[in-house]
């Protein structure tokens, strides 16, 4: 079978590797059929020092598939059901696992296809616990960014920074995968959304999502727009995940008591914080990394609702060199696509 496969930094082949062998006790075989591409995949590409890992690695951090063998003792699948996979190995026995907090596990193995082979391969057997059905009338394309778009960001705005609805907020880069389903969330819920962009197209795109004011930060100010629009009160919550060139920036748009949430340092990791601001303002910041499998249940179930990713593009196996320099040239708007 085929699988994607990092054989140094920045150089990914399509190589031939076994296929698995038939799914153990407890274990499905899934037969993968889109895989989403993520700012971790461009990392992965890049080779980050962090990364505790051995080459070759096959990629693959966010997909789709089907149900193509069952093993022993799994009850709650058949063969064809649609399906996608939790995006990391966790062991579902420590106490934040069994809480249902599994992005806390204390004995997770790795983030599939940043540190352990992922998902971008025609086969694989995954424990049975991991993987989660897809509801009726949501695609495999679709249903592929529920795993870390959706469920990142129903982690970031609803566990972590509790938005209510009528609240107000800035979600930075609108045009982006999570920024996108960050807009059309937090709209549903009746919330007033300004967003970032750094293109007039773009501008006009996140219009059309339903954004309230979108602020095009290569041309204006975005931290006095904010308080221009906000009538120098300021948002309830920043949905962050750009950095180093806009976290503090981001904090002079909280109002007193604000919240911030962030997953991300696309621009740098860096920063500098004034610590009498961060008390005097009472501000609330919230590191959040992945999701619970509750969230992606909550992501398909709002899919299955009508609430849809917003895809970029979609490209074929062998061309997904095209789909992350798309990721990495920051023109994207929505989600990248890589199908079987
Ligand atoms: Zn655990």
């Amino acid at each position: 079978m085929r699988a994607l496969t990092l054989v140094a930094d920045r150089k990914l082949e399509l190589v031939d590797v076994p296929s698995p062998p038939a799914p153990g006790p407890g274990q499905v075989q899934i037969r993968v059929k889109a895989v989403a591409l993520n700012h971790i995949d461009v990392w992965g590409f890049r080779g980050m020092a962090f990364a505790k890992r051995k080459l070759p690695l096959i990629v693959g951090a966010e997909a789709a598939g089907e149900i193509a063998a069952v093993g022993e003792n799994v009850t709650g699948f058949k063969s064809s059901d649609p399906v996608v996979m939790y995006g990391a190995l966790t062991c579902g026995s420590c106490k934040p696992c069994c809480e249902g907090r599994d992005n806390l596990c204390e004995n997770v193995q790795g983030i599939m296809g940043f540190h352990v082979d992922g998902f971008a391969r025609e086969f694989l057997n995954l424990s049975a616990r991991l993987v989660i059905p897809v509801p009726p009338g949501v695609n495999l394309r679709d249903a592929a960014c529920a795993p870390i778009a959706f469920s990142t960001v129903e982690h970031m705005l609803f566990d972590n920074a509790m938005l209510q609805p009528g609240e107000t907020i800035l979600v930075h880069a609108g045009g982006s995968g999570i920024g996108t389903v960050a807009i059309k969330m937090a709209k549903a819920i009746g919330c007033t959304v300004i967003t970032t962009v750094g293109d007039d197209v773009k501008a006009e795109q996140a219009k059309a999502l339903g954004a309230d004011h979108v602020i095009n930060y290569r041309t204006e100010r975005f931290e006095h727009l904010v308080r221009k629009i906000t009538t120098k009160k300021g948002v309830d919550v920043v949905f962050e995940h750009v950095g180093a060139e806009t976290f503090n920036g981001s904090l002079l748009c909280l109002k007193r008591g604000g919240r911030l949430v962030t997953c991300g340092a696309t621009s740098g990791p860096s920063t500098t914080l004034n610590l009498m601001q961060l008390f005097q303002q009472q501000y609330k910041i919230f590191g959040s990394f992945g999701a619970s499998m509750r969230n992606i249940r909550n992501g398909l179930a709002k899919m299955a609702s009508g609430l849809l990713p917003v895809i970029d593009t979609e490209v074929a196996l062998d061309d997904v060199e095209r789909g992350l320099a798309r990721l990495e040239s920051r023109r994207v708007f929505g989600k990248v696509i890589v199908r079987f």
